[in-house]
C-alpha cells in the first residue's frame, strides 16, 4: 500500500496531493484547492511571483486596435528582464542551474519567475532576502517550490506553438530567451567553476549592450525602481 501511494504521489490519481502544486508549483484552486499542497521546507527551486510583465499584454489593454510593441521591442525588454534578474539572483545568492519564466496569462501564472538554485542553502536565502524586496514598485513574494523538473511542468504544445489553450493554459509556457543570451548566460557552465572575473567580464558586456540599446530606443518603459 505505501509503495503503491509513493508511486502514484502527485500524479492524477492522487486524491490526496494536487498534481498541479506538485509538478508546476502553482494551481489555480489556490488555498482554495480540494487536493493538498505539500510546500517543500527545502529545495533547490524558488518561484517569485508574478513579476515578468509582457509588455505587449498592456499595450494591448490600453489600444485594442493595433500592437504598440513589436515582436523584436518585446524580445529586447524580456532578455532584458531576464538578465537582470539571472544576474541578481547569481550575485546576490549563489549559481544558478536554471531559470525560467511563465509567459501565461492566468492568475496564477502570469509571470512567474522559477529559478533553479545549484544548492538548496542559496535557495533558502534567497527567499527569505527577496520576500523584503520590492519589484517594479510591487513588494515580491517568493517561496519554495516543489519543481524540479521543468519538462514535466512545461506545456508542449506551446513549444512547438500549438497550444490551443493560449494564455490560461494551465501548464508552464515558458517564454524563450535569444540565443545570444542563452549562450551568454548559460554557455560556458558546463566545462567550468565560473570565476568571478569572468562574471565581471561578462557584465560590462552586457552594460554595454545594454547601453546601445537605450541609445537605439528612448522609448520609456517603466524601469524606475526596479529591484
Ligand atoms: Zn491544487
Ligand atoms: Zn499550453
Amino acid at each position: 500500500m505505501a509503495e503503491y501511494l509513493a508511486s502514484i504521489f502527485g500524479t492524477e490519481k492522487d486524491k490526496v496531493n494536487c498534481s498541479f502544486y506538485f509538478k508546476i508549483g502553482a494551481c489555480r484552486h489556490g488555498d482554495r484547492c480540494s487536493r493538498l499542497h505539500n510546500k517543500p521546507t527545502f529545495s533547490q527551486t524558488i518561484l517569485i511571483q508574478n513579476i515578468y510583465r509582457n509588455p505587449q499584454n498592456s499595450a494591448q489593454t490600453a489600444d485594442a486596435s493595433r500592437c504598440a510593441v513589436s515582436d523584436v521591442e518585446m524580445q529586447e525588454h524580456y532578455d532584458e528582464f531576464f538578465e537582470e534578474v539571472f544576474t541578481e539572483m547569481e550575485e546576490k545568492y549563489g549559481e544558478v542551474e536554471e531559470m525560467n519564466v511563465c509567459d501565461n496569462l492566468g492568475d496564477h501564472l502570469v509571470g512567474n519567475v522559477y529559478v533553479k538554485f545549484r544548492r538548496e542553502e542559496d535557495a533558502e536565502k534567497a527567499v527569505m532576502d527577496l520576500n523584503n524586496r520590492w519589484f517594479n514598485g510591487q513588494p515580491i513574494h517568493a517561496e519554495l517550490s516543489p519543481v524540479t523538473d521543468f519538462r514535466e511542468a512545461c506545456c508542449r504544445q506551446y513549444e512547438m506553438g500549438e497550444c490551443t489553450r493560449g494564455g490560461f493554459c494551465n501548464f508552464m509556457h515558458l517564454k524563450p530567451i535569444s540565443r545570444e543570451l542563452r549562450r551568454e548566460l548559460y554557455g560556458r557552465r558546463r566545462k567550468r567553476h565560473r570565476s568571478r572575473s569572468r562574471s565581471r567580464e561578462r557584465r560590462s558586456r552586457s552594460r554595454d549592450r545594454r547601453r546601445d540599446r537605450e541609445r537605439r530606443r528612448s522609448r520609456d518603459r517603466e524601469r524606475s525602481g526596479r529591484f
